[in-house]
């Protein structure tokens, strides 16, 4: 397996497509609009790569792989290319996809046919930044899927999510970038708390801000350690 990604909680990034439309606060700074337009490119146009949508099946060792970290999975300008994206994670059972995405009213609806009560090798996500977000956990609470898990990045607000029984991992996040929102750790030490209570695996990726520590935006530790628990034993990003 090899490393590939700088995201602390992957170990590679596939993009069958790239761009996106934000919709909301949480996409206000979204680094793919930054780095677009760093590259003379339109953010909001979303287009099919030609290079990389088949890129993991060049991958011949198993890989821990961010779906979409470009775009959303289930935005609807991709609605014509996703049956063959889930192609792409249907012929590669030895890598192991995480999908995230601020759409879940979506994925219903847009799951393959054979999808059952999930596929093995797929772990389905959403962003959550504050409380105006949880109603994303209950959508995803209905989602049949082998793993189930929230990332709270860029957590600009204390969240109580209510019951977690559905979900088996939480990541936590402060922004980065330039103009980043600072993150209290009392909200991400309350995501901690109620992770521990309900025996769901937590992960708290990094502090957030504009400098790096030990390589991490704002560095990795919350009250005094870090957290780096994943949902499945044996798969782990690699550092
Ligand atoms: S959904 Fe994700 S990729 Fe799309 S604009 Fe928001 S943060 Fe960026």
């Amino acid at each position: 397996m090899a490393k590939i990604s700088s995201i602390e909680w992957t170990n590679a990034t596939w993009n069958p497509w790239h761009g996106c439309i934000k919709v909301s606060p949480g996409c206000k700074h979204c680094y793919m609009f930054r780095d677009k337009r760093r590259y003379g490119q339109e953010p909001a146009r979303i287009v099919r790569s030609k290079t990389t949508f088949h890129e993991p099946i060049s991958w011949h060792s198993p890989m821990l792989i961010f779906a979409c970290s470009w775009s959303d999975w289930f935005i609807e300008a991709a609605d014509d290319w996703r049956d063959e994206a889930w192609d792409v994670i249907r012929n590669t059972p030895y890598h192991t996809y995480q999908i995230l995405t601020k759409r879940p009213e979506r994925i219903l609806d847009h799951l393959p046919v054979d999808w059952n009560s999930g596929w093995n090798n797929v772990w389905m996500g959403v962003s959550i930044e504050n409380q105006d977000y949880v109603y994303r956990k209950e959508l995803l609470d209905g989602v049949p899927a082998k793993v189930r898990f929230i990332s709270a990045e860029p957590l600009i607000g204390p969240i109580k999510f209510g019951s977690l029984d559905k979900i088996d991992w939480v990541i936590t996040g402060g922004e980065s970038g330039p103009r980043a929102r600072p993150m209290n750790p009392e909200w991400a030490t309350s995501i901690k708390d109620q992770c521990l209570e309900a025996s769901v695996p937590f992960f708290h990726k990094q502090n957030g801000g504009t400098t790096r520590e030990d390589g991490a935006w704002g560095g990795r530790l919350l009250d005094e350690r870090t957290w780096d628990a994943m949902p499945v034993s044996g798969i782990v990003p690699l550092n």
